[in-house]
């Protein structure tokens, strides 16, 4: 296919995060001290910016929590094959009254 090239979906993109262990940071930009990370992964961050932090701080995704070993404990399904990370939620809390 010529021309644009896809970005894909954030669905896509949480997964490839949570496969590559990834860690999506505050200011919503991939970091990843080891590993390369592929241009379609990082349009993709681009891409979907905003639904990503969205995604990190209103919904605790497990897939971008940052800390899985420590915050394994607080996990828990919520339904729909999702799983939040209960601890990612607090601390969002607890940044929000910081703010
Ligand atoms: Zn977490």
């Amino acid at each position: 296919m010529a021309g644009k090239m896809e970005v894909m979906n954030l669905d896509e993109l949480l997964t490839e995060i949570h496969s590559r262990q990834l860690i999506v940071t505050l200011a919503g930009v991939l970091w990843s001290p080891n590993t390369h990370v592929p241009v379609k992964l990082r349009q993709a961050v681009k891409h979907h910016h905003s639904a990503l932090l969205y995604q990190l701080y209103r919904r605790g995704d497990i897939r971008l929590c940052p800390a899985r070993d420590l915050h394994r404990p607080y996990y828990r399904h919520a339904g729909q094959g999702r799983f939040v990370c209960d601890m990612c939620l607090k601390l969002d809390a607890s940044i929000m009254e910081a703010c």
